[in-house]
């Protein structure tokens, strides 16, 4: 069963021994690198659960990004700047913010190291720095070039404004091919392609111009989506909007000047950046307007550290090695990871960091006062997927591709408008003033 917040307390309270609601008497440094989702709704839960606080968030960014938004600022119903608010506003009060990098790890040792303020020392460490954005893989292609030969990419926010504005200026184009793509590596928010390819086919549909396109899906995976029930509507979906779904194809480059997108046709689905098999087959597909997805991976001084998982041919990413439940490194018994870094079988998005935080901080707490970490999170993530203006198939699952769904007893394989008005004029701000807080 999905544990909701008070659920959740109240389990803390049977399970530990532990009030949820009192504080600990717990000493210890705390650092978390990363002030993202997961960085600030950890430290505001420690905050809550600890009655001294030595905490220090190290993150180097000073505007803090709801990036959810972005495909809705590429939709054109968010602006960019409803998604962005000052990292100072963000972090709890007690909790002290390092504006600073971490270019290295030394987990043996209790310390990392930062760009500008060298050597810092820890007793517990969160690690919570995101995935990062491996655009320069696609060969032709950088973070900084998007928007060039029509290129653009929602898993970027200045890009996702450009991607609004292309796709408002398509009313001109005639026999256009509208092409998006995902990638081979685990990616934060899997829907979200989808979402941006079902929700340019809608909007042209309104403006009357539907006819003048051809629209084409490129999956490196042989499924649009797991569980099989979310997978099989959306396939539904596509077939009946008329958008062309290719599988295991996966884009190698573009060249912008030409406009044409360059793919290798995979014999099977595979995370691995280099094929075994040097005979499959090329595709080159001109088009009007290219959607890409980047790969990508753990940040490099992750890779680069003991923490992460030993990186083989089907772990590319290098993601964090942690315990599936409890979120403790299974090595180094003082680091925690949550959020996209985290090497666990589930999907990466903030739904599932609003469920892991709680249980990461209680894990932690009771390490501080040497007991064992019980609190175990279930895999829950969830994305709701927008297939149209007014329309949201909501996706919810845990390990093992079992349905979670918040209300059992809807059939969770149709979209709704109820779970559109949440995901457009709901969820942004739960995350600001619920998950951030740490309340829900
Ligand atoms: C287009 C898009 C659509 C999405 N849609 C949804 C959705 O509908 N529903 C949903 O639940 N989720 C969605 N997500 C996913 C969700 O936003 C992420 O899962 C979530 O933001 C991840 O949080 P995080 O804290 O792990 O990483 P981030 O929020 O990315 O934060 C990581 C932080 O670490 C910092 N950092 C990186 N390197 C270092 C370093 N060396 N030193 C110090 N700090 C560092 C970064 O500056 C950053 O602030 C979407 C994401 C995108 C991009």
């Amino acid at each position: 069963m999905k544990l909701g917040a008070a659920g959740l307390a109240a389990a803390i309270v049977v399970e530990r021994g532990y009030d949820y609601f009192s504080e600990s008497k717990a000493k210890a440094k705390i650092v978390i690198v990363g002030g993202g989702a997961a960085g600030i709704t950890m430290s505001a839960y420690l905050s809550d659960m600890l009655r001294q606080v030595d905490v220090t968030i190290i993150e180097p960014n000073e505007i803090h990004h709801y990036q959810p938004g972005y495909t809705l600022i590429a939709a054109d119903i968010f602006t960019p700047g409803e998604i962005a608010k000052p990292t100072q506003q963000l972090i709890p009060r007690h909790v002290k913010w390092l504006k600073d990098s971490v270019t290295e790890l030394n987990p043996e040792g209790n310390s990392l190291t930062t760009a500008k303020n060298g050597r810092v020392s820890y007793d517990f460490l969160v690690l919570v720095p995101g995935c990062q954005m491996d655009f320069d893989l696609v060969d032709g292609i950088t973070r900084k070039s998007l928007g060039e030969g029509n290129v653009h990419s929602i898993y970027d926010y200045r890009s996702a404004a450009l991607c609004r504005d292309a796709i408002k200026q398509l009313g001109g184009v005639k026999d256009g091919k509208l092409v998006f793509t995902n990638t081979y590596t685990k990616v934060k928010c899997g829907g979200a392609p989808k979402k941006i390819c079902l929700l340019t086919e809608d909007s042209l549909r309104k403006r009357n111009l539907r006819k003048n396109f051809e629209i084409s899906y490129f999956a490196n995976q042989n499924e649009l989506m797991k569980p099989k029930v979310y997978g099989d509507r959306l396939v539904e979906i596509f077939a009946e909007r008329d958008i062309k779904v290719k599988y295991k194809h996966r884009l190698t480059g573009v060249d912008t000047s030409a406009k044409k997108a360059f793919f290798d046709l995979l014999p099977e689905p595979s995370a691995n950046p280099i094929f075994d098999d040097a005979t499959h087959e090329k595709l080159v597909v001109d088009y009007e307007l290219l959607h890409i997805v980047p790969p990508m991976s753990a940040p490099d001084f992750i890779k680069n550290s003991a923490v992460s998982v030993p990186i083989d041919k089907d772990n590319q990413g290098g993601w964090i090695k942690v315990d599936k439940e409890t979120l403790v490194h299974s090595k180094f018994k003082n680091i925690i990871s949550l959020g996209d870094v985290a090497g666990i079988p589930t999907s990466k998005t903030g739904a599932a960091i609003r469920m892991q935080a709680p249980i990461a901080a209680a894990n932690l707490v009771s390490m501080m006062e040497n007991k064992e970490p019980v609190m175990k999170y279930n895999g829950y993530s969830a994305c709701p997927v927008i297939t149209e203006h007014g329309k949201v198939l909501m996706c919810e699952f845990g390990y093992d591709e079992k349905l979670l769904p918040s209300i059992p007893f809807l059939d969770p394989g149709i979209e709704r408008g109820m779970w559109w008005l949440l995901k457009v004029h709901g969820l942004k701000p739960m995350y600001y003033h619920g998950m951030l807080n740490g309340f829900i």
